[in-house]
């Protein structure tokens, strides 16, 4: 990966390495489960390395799932972020879509309304389990 990491402690590099190899999004008791080798023994570490990754925009929430997956894009990136997740597979990709974004802005700023964060997520069925 090419990404250029804040300094991150040990804790949640391990965390970032943990959910950049996961295949699916993780809940953070799965995310325990995996680092207790590594000497994490409650919940309470795993949020908080958590709460970092999610400050620095190196990893993401995914509301409906109350899971984590790690972020797919290079560079911390604004606006809305986009999750295709798949209800069979558990298969999770990540878009951007400017024309998205600056139709809800344009929206939220006709409202007066200030957004800090913007996530949609469409769920369905991926195309190798449609097949
Ligand atoms: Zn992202
Ligand atoms: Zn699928």
């Amino acid at each position: 990966m090419t990404l250029s990491l804040p300094d991150l402690t040990k804790n949640q590099s391990l965390v970032f390495e943990t959910l950049s190899q996961a295949e699916a999004p993780l809940s953070a008791y799965t995310i325990l489960d995996q680092l207790r080798s590594e000497g994490f023994r409650a919940p309470l570490q795993v949020y908080r390395a958590l709460d970092k990754l999610l400050e620095h925009g190196l990893i993401h929430r995914l509301e409906s799932l109350n899971a984590f997956v790690a972020c797919r894009h290079s560079h911390k990136h604004q606006g809305t972020t986009v999750f295709v997740i798949c209800g069979r597979c558990g298969d999770v990709d990540e878009l951007t879509d400017q024309v998205v974004n600056d139709q809800l802005m344009q929206r939220a700023v006709e409202r007066d309304f200030t957004v800090e964060s913007a996530m949609v997520e469409l769920r369905g069925c991926c195309g190798s389990c449609s097949q």
